[in-house]
C-alpha cells in the first residue's frame, strides 16, 4: 500500500517536488514550528513500526470477513456487490525504518524548535526491538515536557518496569471491550487478559494517569459505554471514547457507524453523575473531559468527527519511514528520511521541518463532497 502523494524534500535538489517547499535558506533562525493559521505545534507523535500483533477491524482487519463486518451490517446494497475489501498488509522493509539515531535526532530538532510532548506510537510499538533504549535516549532530551506511549498493551507487562526505568512519563492503552469475545471480535486477537494485566502493571509502576482509548462503533461496542465508564471509575482510569475515523485498512467507514459525541454523551449523562473538566489550560486537548461527581477516575470524549478539533490542533506526525504528515488525514507526506540520509544539516533540517508546517491543512474534510481517505490506515500513521 503507497503512502499517497509525497514531497521528495531532496537536499540535493534544494527544491521539494511540491512547489511550496523547499529548505534551501534559512526561515529563521530562531522561529518556532507555526503554520499558516497560526497554529504553533507542541506535539509529535513518533510512529517506530508500521507492524501489529492485533488486528483491530477499525484499523488492520485480518480477513475479508472482518473487513466487510460493518459494510454488511449497516449498507442498504448487498453483500454480494461490494468490491473486496480486504487487503494484505504490506510491511515496510526494515532499511526504510528509521533507526534510533535517526528518530533521536529528528526528535532533538523539532523539541528545539518548541515540540514538548513526545508520544510513541505505531503500529504496536512494543513490538520494536529495544524500544526502553529509545524511551531512555529521548527521556534525555533537555525540553520535553511529556514522554508518553499509546499501545495496544498485550506486551505491556513484562515490559512496564523497564519502560518507566528507561523515563517513559505516561501510556495509553487500546481497550475497547471488557467482554472477552468482543474483544475479540473487535481487534482479532484473544488479549483481554493481557490487557488488564497491563493495567495492574501499569498502576504498580507508577504510571498516572493511565488512560485508555476505546474506538465506539455502533452495533459492536456502543452497548458496552457504560460497562467502560464504570471500569474507568472504579479503576480511577482516564478513559477516552474515541469515534470511529475513516482510516481503516478496508476503507469501510460509514458515517452510520459513528457514534457522535452528544450520543455518548447522553448515554454517559443518563447513569452517571459527571462534572465537566474545564478546559481552559488545555486548550490544544482533543478531549472534552469529565470527571464522576466523587473525583475517581475521569472520561473524556475525542469527537474528530461530528466536532472536529482542527482549530487548535498543534500535531505533527513522524511515520515509522520517517515521512512527516501534518494531519492524520494529509495526502500529501514530507519525506524527511531521505533528507536525513542524504545529509542534511542540523539547520537545514530544521528551516526544512518549518517549511512543512507552514503548509498544514486548516482541517480534516470528513464528511466533505471532496473528502479523500488517506491511502495509509492509522497503523502506518501513527495513530
Ligand atoms: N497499536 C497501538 C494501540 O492500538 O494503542 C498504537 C497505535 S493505534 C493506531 C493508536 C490509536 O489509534 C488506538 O487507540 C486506536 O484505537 C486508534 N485507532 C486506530 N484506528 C482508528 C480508527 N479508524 N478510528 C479511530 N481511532 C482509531
Ligand atoms: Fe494494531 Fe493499534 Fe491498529 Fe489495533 S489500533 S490494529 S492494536 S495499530
Amino acid at each position: 500500500m503507497g503512502p499517497g502523494r509525497q514531497d521528495n524534500l531532496d537536499p540535493h535538489d534544494g527544491l521539494a517536488s511540491h512547489g511550496t517547499f523547499s529548505y534551501r535558506g534559512r526561515v529563521n533562525a530562531i522561529a518556532p514550528l507555526i503554520d499558516s493559521h497560526g497554529r504553533v505545534m507542541r506535539d509529535l507523535r513518533v510512529s517506530v513500526t508500521d507492524r501489529c500483533n492485533f488486528r483491530c477491524l477499525y484499523c488492520l482487519p485480518e480477513t475479508e470477513e472482518a473487513a466487510r463486518f460493518y459494510r454488511t451490517k449497516f449498507a442498504a446494497a448487498p453483500d454480494a456487490t461490494f468490491p473486496r475489501l480486504y487487503r494484505d498488509p504490506v510491511w515496510k522493509p526494515r532499511a526504510e525504518i528509521l533507526t534510533f539515531d535517526e528518530i533521536e535526532r529528528i526528535v532533538r530538532l523539532a523539541v528545539g524548535l518548541g515540540i514538548e510532548k513526545i508520544r510513541i506510537t505505531g503500529g504496536e510499538p512494543l513490538l520494536r526491538r529495544g524500544l526502553e533504549e529509545l524511551v531512555a535516549r529521548l527521556s534525555r532530551l533537555d525540553g520535553i515536557r511529556d514522554l508518553a506511549m499509546t499501545t495496544n498493551g498485550f506486551h505491556f507487562g513484562s515490559r512496564a518496569e523497564a519502560l518507566r526505568k528507561a523515563g517513559l512519563q505516561r501510556v495509553s492503552f487500546s481497550m475497547d471491550s471488557l467482554d472477552p469475545d468482543n474483544f475479540r471480535r473487535m481487534t482479532g486477537r484473544d488479549g483481554l487478559a493481557e490487557v488488564m494485566a497491563a493495567l495492574d502493571a501499569a498502576r504498580r509502576c507508577g504510571f498516572s494517569p493511565i488512560k485508555v482509548n476505546a474506538v465506539i462503533i455502533r452495533g459492536l461496542n456502543d452497548h458496552e459505554i457504560p460497562a467502560l465508564a464504570r471500569f474507568a471509575h472504579e479503576r480511577r482510569l482516564a478513559l477516552r471514547f474515541i469515534e470511529f475515523m475513516p482510516l481503516d485498512s478496508g476503507h469501510a467507514w460509514q458515517r452510520e457507524l459513528v457514534v457522535p459525541v452528544r450520543e455518548i454523551l447522553s448515554t454517559l449523562q443518563s447513569e452517571f453523575d459527571l462534572v465537566p473538566v474545564p478546559s481552559a489550560h488545555h486548550s490544544s486537548e482533543t478531549a472534552r473531559r469529565w470527571s464522576f461527581a466523587d473525583g475517581e477516575g475521569e472520561i473524556g470524549i475525542i469527537a474528530p468527527v461530528t466536532e472536529p478539533f482542527c482549530g487548535h490542533c498543534n500535531r505533527l506526525r513522524l511515520t515509522a519511514d520517517g515521512k512527516i504528515r501534518t494531519c492524520l488525514f494529509s495526502v500529501v507526506e514530507h519525506d524527511l528520511r531521505s533528507w536525513v540520509r542524504g545529509g542534511a544539516g542540523d539547520g537545514e533540517l530544521e528551516d526544512g521541518l518549518r517549511r512543512v508546517v507552514l503548509g498544514k491543512e486548516l482541517g480534516h474534510r470528513i464528511g466533505q463532497a471532496d473528502f479523500a481517505q488517506p491511502e495509509r490506515t492509522m497503523s502506518c500513521i501513527g495513530g
